[in-house]
Parts: structure tokens; C-alpha cells; sequence
């Protein structure tokens, strides 16, 4: 009957498992905070338009409050200023959306180093064990981060000099932008770089990097610790917002079981 047939049989018979990578939106989800003078955007939130009463007899719906970069999402090339006159998030093709996923983990050493920063060389030796980065896919840094989501200070974990959460170095978010065939990069963090990324030069090279190449980030994804290194694929499915500079997304993945 064909490969979509198949793939739909073998959902249900679960030798293909549909993995949820996406956070739950709440007003309890994690959200970037910047320190002034810089603006913040809003927590997530539900305000109920009518339950059941004399608003609306039979039904119950709520209008959202939500940031663009709020939970688990997808930035566009427009997010960065190096990125300004590429694709918002309503132009991103949707073909992009449906993509094979590199998982390097790296929560070993995360655990000794909140400010753990992800390098070439990290790529290169995940490259010997399991070959290229797959060409117009995702590269997916677990650091077990996602363990924190649940709390807003453990998810930022910030002291006086700022937030300590993993990332990439300056010199591996050029890489990733430049020379590797993949599409974007997506993080367990509240943003695809590292806490301590003000300070980088660039600052939020990640974000300067990637995202002045046309591609695009993932961040606040959990249960990478369910993917295999190669062979899954992801469905990143961010709202169409026209103009939009990036959209909470759900983010799920197939994993051949
Ligand atoms: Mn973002």
C-alpha cells in the first residue's frame, strides 16, 4: 500500500515509537530571563474566555499568553540580527520540518560542569563512532538538562555572574553554521546557547552563527535521552506566525524500535 501506509502501521503496532520532545506549556514553564536593561518576554498563560456558564453555555475555551521563545520552540534566522533579512517563522518550508536527527550525548559530563561547552572536536569523535552528521538534519545535544524544566531557578541555575547552563563554543556554533550539513541545533536549555554566552565573542554565538546561516534552533526539548545517536527522525511543527521570529513548536520524533 506504500511507505505511508507502512509508517502508519507501524505506529500502531509500535515498531515505529512516536517520542514527545516537547515540554508541557504552563505558567509554571521555565523562561528566559535577561537582565536590564534589556526586555523579558511573559510566561506562558490561559485566560478563560467561557466554561460551560452564562459566557458560553455549552463550551469552554481560553485565549493564550505566550511568548514567541516560550517552552519548547523553534528560533527562525530572523530571531538575530545577523539572520534579519532571512526566513521568519511562517516562511520556513515545511519540507524542513521533517528531518533525521543527530543525538550526541554529553550529560556525563554536564553533571561535573554546568558550563560544559559542546566542541569540534565533541562532533568529530560522535563522527568516527556513527558517521557524517546527516545532511539537512538536526544536530540534538542531550546534556540532561531537561531533568531541571520542572523549576525555574534549577532550569536557569543563575548566581550572581549570570546563568551556568550548557552550550556550544564559539568555535563549534561557526562550524555548525558554516561547513556541517545540518539544518539547526537543538538543546534541553532555554536557549540553544550557553548560560555564560553574554560574555562569548560573539556574544550568543549560537544564535549569531546558526541563525545568520539560515538555519534554526530547538531549544527546551526533553527525552533525547530516548533517541538513538542515529535514525530518528523529527516532525518540528512551529506555528506559522507571519512576521513571527520564532513560535512555540511541537517537537516529536520516530525512533525505529
Ligand atoms: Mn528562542
Amino acid at each position: 500500500m506504500g511507505i505511508l501506509f507502512d509508517l502508519v502501521n507501524a505506529v500502531r503496532t509500535g515498531s515505529v515509537e512516536v517520542v514527545d520532545l516537547t515540554a508541557p506549556l504552563s505558567s509554571e514553564t521555565p523562561i528566559l530571563q535577561l537582565p536590564p536593561p534589556f526586555a523579558n518576554t511573559i510566561p506562558f498563560g490561559l485566560e478563560e474566555i467561557s466554561r460551560y456558564d452564562d459566557r458560553g453555555p455549552a463550551w469552554y475555551w481560553n485565549d493564550i499568553h505566550t511568548g514567541e521563545h516560550t517552552g519548547t520552540h523553534l528560533d527562525a534566522p530572523v530571531h538575530w540580527v545577523t539572520g534579519r533579512d532571512g526566513e521568519d517563522v511562517s516562511q520556513i518550508p515545511p519540507l524542513k520540518l521533517v528531518a533525521p536527527a543527530a543525538v550526541i550525548d554529553v550529560s556525563a559530563r554536564v553533571a561535573d560542569d554546568p558550563d560544559f561547552l559542546l566542541e569540534i572536536a565533541d562532533v568529530r569523535e560522535w563522527e568516527s563512532a556513527h558517521g557524517p552528521l546527516p545532511r539537512e538534519g538536526w544536530l540534538l545535544v542531550r546534556t540532561g538538562w531537561d531533568a531541571r524544566s520542572a523549576v525555574q531557578s534549577d532550569f536557569l541555575n543563575a548566581d550572581e555572574t549570570g546563568p551556568h547552563t550548557p552550550g556550544i563554543s564559539v568555535e563549534c556554533a561557526k562550524w555548525l553554521a558554516d561547513e556541517a550539513p545540518v539544518i539547526g541545533v537543538g538543546v534541553e536549555t532555554v536557549g540553544t546557547d550557553a548560560g555564560q554566552a553574554f560574555g562569548f565573542d560573539p556574544a550568543f554565538p549560537c544564535h549569531s552563527y546558526v541563525l545568520g546561516a539560515g538555519k534554526y534552533g530547538l531549544t527546551q526539548l526533553q527525552n533525547l535521552d530516548r533517541l538513538p545517536p542515529v535514525g530518528a527522525v523529527v516532525i518540528a511543527a512551529p506555528l506559522p506566525i507571519v512576521g513571527g521570529s520564532g513560535s512555540p513548536a511541537r517537537v516529536l520524533a520516530l525512533v525505529e524500535r
